[in-house]
């Protein structure tokens, strides 16, 4: 099953000489219950074509489709519901709110949605995560590790279509790097979740099963690995 899908992405900022293209037509499928990463050298369109397929940034020519859902279609207003409802997204920055304890945080989608939370998923969620004993504590009162795991809360708190990740070990050490990765890798094998990570880093990859390389905005490699769950 395809999660989502570009045909023909392009995309280019600017105009006349300052023209940047971005991404030069990139046909790609995202398959469904599998954990994607996105590798390829700086500039080389990693973070457009992510933030593309999520519906945070448009098209110049090509489609984006989520599902049977045509992004490429829709104004603003649409977008909006859609990555609300459907998507999840992970920044490398955390992104939470500081005046926030960790489980206002972790809700906030489903309030700005509007939904009552799936109290059993949320009690999953909270404990594979390791959060039970944070959750009244703010960001501010959190390691790096546990932000970012907030942070991923929040992002399958709603049981989004996709999960697209954008550096999400960035700013962690490396053992919190590799809890996280893991964790992200069981999200995928347990229950089915989808994710798209973008990442610079080898050994972020390596946790994913399929690896799609880009170079100067086109695709340049497709690999997908057997899926070892030694890695667990
Ligand atoms: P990556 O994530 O692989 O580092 P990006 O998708 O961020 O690559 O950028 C691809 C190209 O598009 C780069 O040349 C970058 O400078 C350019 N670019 C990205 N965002 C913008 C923007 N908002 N305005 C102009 N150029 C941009
Ligand atoms: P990790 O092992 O996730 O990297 P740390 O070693 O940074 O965590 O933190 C160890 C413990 O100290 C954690 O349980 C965390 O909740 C707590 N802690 C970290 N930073 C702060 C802070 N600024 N204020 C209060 N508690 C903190």
């Amino acid at each position: 099953r395809v999660a989502a899908r570009t045909i023909g992405l392009e995309k280019v900022y600017g105009r006349g000489e300052a023209a940047v293209r971005a991404l030069a037509g990139v046909t790609l499928d995202i398959h469904a219950g599998r954990f994607t990463a996105i590798m390829g050298p700086s500039g080389s369109g990693k973070s457009t074509l992510m933030h593309c397929l999520a519906g945070l940034d448009s098209a110049t020519a090509g489609r984006v489709l989520l599902g049977d859902t045509d992004l490429t279609a829709m104004g603003d207003r649409q977008l909006t519901t859609v990555r609300r409802d459907r998507i999840g997204f992970v920044f490398q920055a955390f992104n939470l709110l500081p005046q926030l304890t960790a489980q206002e945080n972790i809700l906030l989608p489903l309030e700005l949605a509007g939904r009552r939370p799936d109290q059993s998923w949320l009690d999953q969620v909270v404990d594979v995560l390791g959060l039970r004993q944070r959750l009244r504590h703010r960001p501010s009162e959190l390691s790096g590790g546990q932000q970012q795991r907030v942070a991923v809360a929040r992002a399958l708190v709603t049981r989004p279509d996709v999960v697209f990740a954008d550096e999400p070990t960035g700013n962690l050490d490396s053992r919190s790097g590799n809890e996280l990765l893991g964790f992200l890798r069981r999200s995928v094998h347990d229950y089915g979740q989808t994710i798209v990570m973008v990442t610079h880093d080898p050994v972020a990859a390596s946790y994913a099963d399929r690896v799609v390389l880009l170079a100067d905005g086109a695709l340049a490699g497709d690999i997908y690995r057997p899926t070892p769950d030694t890695v667990l």
